[in-house]
């Protein structure tokens, strides 16, 4: 009966309805092997097992974050921060730009996150002309916190070949000053296009910083698995990440999807949804459309990918994209039952109860962003139409409704802190102090599950992740309080203190 590993004088958090609490896990391998109470401690102990005392701590399963951008991360982790904890006028961006180019050999690119024009002085988004003098001799990309703008200097719009006689790219917009019709830097929908195209790639030293800086930063905030919902990624793309893997480099298990250009690509490799093994899997077939698509286009594109076997996983923000999604589906439905393929839209910003309605009927998986809520609060309640206000970001109606709904983050859109997710999800509170729609208001356990059972089932890895249960993987996290037992909050101010991964300890405050 001898383990590996005990945890005991612990407060757990199994999130398995059959046995809600416990004292004691015993780790085996990299799976737990038995739950129970301290009691147990010497039935469990042999001559080589490890016991760690909690001393009353609580443990959770660890934490799934079910849609960020591994690689959008990394860019984030190593650049500027431009956020509005950091800069507060355009004046201060402007300081942070010229420090970085004195620094930096002339030609060598400066990039810089984060942004947000909402929290600036003025509330004006810079220009090229602004970030000109500052740094005249090196390209200079900012990128909108939202991700879907960005802010170019006149070197980066040379590089990227953009000047007065560009056209329009579709789905994309150049703004321009109205006077002259000379672009002003500030590109939409074509930060993707940046980076890929005309930023030079990470260089190795720069991907193995960047990683060693994600790695951490996940383990830290304790995230043994994550769902990579990159709308580009292609093969290349899914084998440096199995060399990360590999490597040892990303400790957290990896669900990485495949952008919606390239799943032919993958089934011709013999790659498909669930393929791969614990560590890092194939997940659903991630499609975003820029350009608002004809139904029918959309239609086809859906019933071709389900058709493939694949899960599919749309972006879908506004009750437009929303609908023309769900409509998609009802269409595949109608050739091929959805039941059971957990086909999932990613964000679902605005779902009033007919649109409920019509995701429970169809089995679809909402993997929604509480933190949006906190975040972002205090812009939507200025800037989205009041009709639509009591449909944003919902969570405890779908709930209630029995669609299953797992979290995340989007980072680095937010950051990938499930413990921020969670208290938003409790209170609803935003940053700025305001309430949004009190009533889809969870409970602590509620708001775990997202993180945890949930996200595992968005995966069909609900057998092997997501609670904590004899035959689980050895995935958990030790956390400074018991987010169910304290004021709401308060439940942004816990701390993880231990991170684990299949039966090893991986971070430790
Ligand atoms: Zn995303």
């Amino acid at each position: 009966m001898a383990t590996d590993i005990i945890l005991k004088n612990a407060n757990v958090i199994t999130m398995n309805a059959a046995r809600p609490r416990a004292e004691l896990i015993a780790i085996s391998d990299d799976s737990i092997f038995f739950v129970g109470g301290n009691d147990e401690v010497a039935r469990l102990t042999g001559k080589s097992t490890k016991i760690i005392d909690c001393a009353g701590k609580t443990i959770i399963p660890g934490f799934n974050d079910a849609h960020l951008h591994l690689f959008s991360l990394i860019r984030k982790l190593t650049s500027l921060d431009l956020s509005p904890d950091k800069v507060r006028s355009i004046a201060d961006i402007k300081e942070v730009i010229r420090k970085a180019a004195t620094s930096k050999p002339p030609g060598a690119w400066i990039s810089g996150t984060d942004y947000n024009e909402f929290y600036l002085e003025g509330k004006r988004c810079p220009t090229r002309w602004d970030l000109d003098e500052v740094a005249a001799n090196h390209p200079v990309v900012l990128s909108h916190r939202s991700l879907h703008a960005c802010v170019l200097n006149s070197k980066a719009l040379e590089l990227a070949g953009i000047n007065k006689e560009t056209p329009e790219p579709p789905g994309a917009r150049i703004e321009r000053d109205l006077d002259t019709d000379e672009p002003n830097g500030v590109l939409i929908n074509m930060l993707g296009f940046i980076r890929s195209h005309v930023m030079p790639p990470f260089s190795d030293e720069e991907l193995e910083e960047g990683v060693a800086l994600a790695d951490e930063y996940f383990l830290s905030h304790g995230i043994t698995s994550f769902q990579e919902a990159t709308v580009s990624n292609d093969l290349a793309r899914w084998e440096t990440v199995c060399d990360l893997k590999l490597d040892a480099d990303l400790l957290s298990r990896v669900t990485m999807m495949a952008g919606m250009g390239y799943w032919q690509d993958f089934k011709e490799r013999g790659l498909g949804t669930r393929s791969g093994d614990n560590l890092m899997q194939l997940g659903a077939v991630k499609v975003m459309l820029e350009v608002e698509p004809e139904q029918a286009e959309l239609n086809k594109l859906a019933l071709d990918i389900h058709q493939a076997g694949f899960q599919l996983a749309f972006h879908a923000i506004d009750e437009r994209t929303v609908t023309g999604v769900i409509t998609a589906l009802e269409y595949v439905n109608q050739h091929s039952p959805v039941a059971g393929r957990r086909h999932r839209i990613e964000h679902c910003g605005e779902c009033p109860p007919p649109l409920l309605e019509r995701i429970k009927k169809l089995g679809l998986v909402i993997v929604t962003q509480p933190a949006f809520i906190y975040y972002s609060g205090e812009r939507y309640l200025a800037m989205v139409a009041e009709s639509q206000l009591p449909w944003l970001y919902r969570i405890k109606a779908p709930l209630e409704k029995g669609i299953v709904v797992a979290a995340s983050s989007d980072a680095p859109v937010i950051p990938a802190d499930p413990l921020m997710g969670i208290y938003a999800a409790v209170t609803r509170q935003a940053e700025s102090g305001q309430t949004l729609q009190p009533e889809e208001r969870v409970t602590a356990e509620q708001a775990l599950a997202l993180y945890t059972a949930n996200a595992a089932y968005s995966t069909f890895e609900e057998k092997t992740k997501g609670s904590i249960a004899h035959g689980k993987l050895a995935d958990v996290v030790v956390l400074s309080d018991d987010p169910t037992r304290i004021p709401p909050e308060k439940i942004k101010d816990i701390k993880v203190e231990m991170t684990m991964i299949g039966g090893e300890v991986v971070w430790e405050a």
